[in-house]
């Protein structure tokens, strides 16, 4: 079952919240020369057009990067994100949003690597057609768990994987705990990042179990609600869960994120969260 298309989704309040903790990732990963693997198992088609059917038809982008893309109080901790966005929208107007492989691409250096996994029979050759001249990378129409096994440790032994899936089904909440287990089997010192959505609290509960129980450490978890949990179908928040995160990112997130939620959410409900799931 294929039927998620991130082009429905893309630029809004999740993406805002991912994308700034993927961009302040690879910036830390920057400060030592050495190259490193940038793996998105869960790719997208990479570039999303605002103006598009899908887009227009949720508008979810207008609640999501629309309200902080030309903020003059933006925190700083924004700037890497914010300079990949601005890439694709030169002259002021936004009319594309760059998904994680482009703004991999955008922040990403000469020796470092990207190696992306996308499934749908349309997002994948847009995908690759993003990607033709790019050296540095490869895009292959795979499974993105199995990329967990096959493509870990990296050869430069640096490495920062992006778990994205779209948890259509509901075995994905267990998929990817054990798609982390697999990895962190083969690379432990890697950095991990899982998105995760609050539909329902309780899966994400069973899931944030299964994975300390997994004895992993050193797992730092972020979350911007926009709702108050509830019962009902729907996204009330959503987060991402960080495996060995840079020394950092726990104080920039702790910094950004209350100012990201007061200017995504000016009717001020929901919550903010950065705690550890297991500290060192
Ligand atoms: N990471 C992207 C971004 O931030 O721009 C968004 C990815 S979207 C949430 C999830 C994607 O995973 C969808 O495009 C879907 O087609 C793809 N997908 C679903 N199952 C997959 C699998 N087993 N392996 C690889 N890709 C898969």
């Amino acid at each position: 079952m294929l039927s998620y298309r991130h082009s429905f989704h893309a630029g809004n309040h999740a993406d805002v919240v991912k994308h700034t903790v993927q961009s302040l990732i690879i910036e830390a990963l920057k400060e030592k020369d050495k190259p490193f693997l940038y793996l998105d198992t869960h790719a997208g088609a990479g570039r999303y057009f605002l103006g598009s059917e899908h887009a227009e038809k949720t508008g979810e982008y207008l609640d999501g990067i629309a309200r902080i893309w030309q903020r003059d109080d933006m925190p700083a901790e924004l700037e890497a994100y914010m300079s990949a966005v601005n890439a694709y929208n030169k002259g002021g107007y936004l009319k594309y949003y760059p998904g994680s492989p482009l703004i991999a691409r955008h922040l990403l250096r000469e020796q470092d690597q990207l190696h992306m996994t996308e499934l749908h029979p349309t997002d994948y050759p847009l995908l690759r057609h993003e990607f033709l001249k790019d050296e540095r990378s490869k895009v292959l129409r795979a499974d993105g768990y199995q990329q967990l096994k096959s493509q870990l440790p990296p050869q430069s032994r640096r490495g920062f994987i992006l778990i994205d899936p779209p948890y259509e089904l509901k075995t994905d909440y267990q998929a990817v705990v054990q798609g982390i287990q697999e990895g962190y089997k083969r690379f432990a010192t890697g950095v991990y990042a899982l998105w995760y959505p609050v539909v329902l609290r309780q899966q994400i509960k069973r899931m944030v179990k299964e994975l300390e129980e997994t004895g992993i450490r050193r797992i730092l978890q972020i979350e911007l609600a926009v709702q108050p949990d509830s019962d009902r179908r729907g996204m009330t928040a959503s987060g991402m869960i960080v495996i060995n995160p840079p020394w950092k990112l726990e104080q920039q997130m702790s910094t950004v994120l209350p100012w990201l939620h007061r200017v995504l959410v000016p009717e001020g409900i929901g919550h903010t969260k950065v705690s550890w799931i297991t500290p060192e």
